[in-house]
């Protein structure tokens, strides 16, 4: 499935201070029998639309203590202004329940993946209920750890099954797609975005894209200090953007989040959180800090560049 051709398509050239009112050309062919992105209008201005979001992944870290400790830490900042930065950590699976009950109440908690289907024999797998059942109202699916790591390898078939049952159960969904290095040195890198998103297109309704929040991670920048540029970040994110236009409809385009991660860190946060198609963060190695409280405040970047 090569819906989109062209990995050498011109940068945007992104404005780092306006949001922009888009009526755009296709940048983004689509499976056949749907209809191009070439009609699609819609407006990017995303601080009223798309609330500001920051996931915080700890994936397989920390101990019962070590988050006692940093929920305390992050207890110190002030209240969250929830229409305006949305905050989700998703702690190891078996402290999941601690987490919850020791996190300040305005943040919220993801598992870090669920089972594909219901309670019953499947040993060692976590269904949807029980994460519920502990407080979770969001579920992290589709990392790149789990589709790349030999031992793990899950399909985008799998992945997109997943996601359709986290939605069945009320769950919301950070969805996480992104290239490997080679995937981007081959000019592969919006094939393999709209490839992982198209196999969840044709599994969920375009009802259900209102509970998904897409993560577009770069793999060869997560964990490793190497930050997408702000270029990098918003042409992939304003093809992402296209691609839901043409693949679902113009309102999922327009009020679906798309988060960036990869070496997200205080240091470089304010800058990408004014681009006009990041609508917030999926961090890993910076949330297990209490200086990931300076990546939340990223949200008033976002504010502040909205026009
Ligand atoms: C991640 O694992 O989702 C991630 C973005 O990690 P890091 O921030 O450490 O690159």
């Amino acid at each position: 499935m090569a819906f989109i051709t062209s990995g050498a398509a011109a940068v945007s050239g992104a404005s780092l201070t306006a949001r922009r009112a888009f009526t755009g050309a296709a940048v983004c062919p689509v499976p056949s029998g749907r209809t191009s992105p070439a009609a699609a209008t819609w407006s990017m201005s995303a601080g009223g639309l798309r609330t500001f979001l920051v996931g915080g992944n700890w994936k397989c870290n920390l101990s019962k203590d070590a988050i006692t400790s940093l929920c305390k830490e992050l207890a110190a900042a002030p209240d969250l202004e929830t229409d305006k930065v949305e905050v989700v950590l998703a702690p190891p699976t078996p402290y999941l329940d601690h987490t919850r009950s020791v996190l300040r109440q305005d943040f919220e908690v993801a598992a870090q993946n669920i089972w594909v289907g219901g309670p019953g024999a499947y040993t060692g797998e976590t269904a949807a209920e029980m994460i519920k059942d502990v407080g979770c109202t969001w579920v992290i699916l589709g990392h790149s750890e789990r589709r790349n790591l030999p031992q793990i390898r899950e399909s985008d078939d799998f992945i997109a099954q997943k996601t359709k049952t986290a939605l069945s159960h009320g769950l919301k969904v950070m969805f996480c797609i992104g290239e490997t290095l080679e995937e981007r040195e081959e000019g592969r890198t919006l094939d393999v975005c709209v490839r992982q998103l198209h196999a969840l297109a044709e599994t969920i309704g375009a009802d259900d894209w209102k509970d998904v929040v897409i993560a577009y991670e770069p793999v060869w920048a997560i964990g490793t200090g190497k930050i997408a540029t702000p270029d990098q970040v918003e042409e992939v994110h304003e093809k992402i953007r296209h691609y839901l236009a043409g693949d679902v409809n113009d309102k999922v385009a327009q009020e679906t989040r798309i988060l960036y991660g990869g070496s997200v860190s205080p240091g470089n946060c304010n800058e990408l959180a004014q681009l006009p198609d990041v609508d917030g963060f999926l961090v890993g190695g910076a949330s297990l800090k209490a200086s990931f409280l300076e990546v939340i405040e990223s949200f008033k970047s976002d504010l502040a560049a909205t026009v």
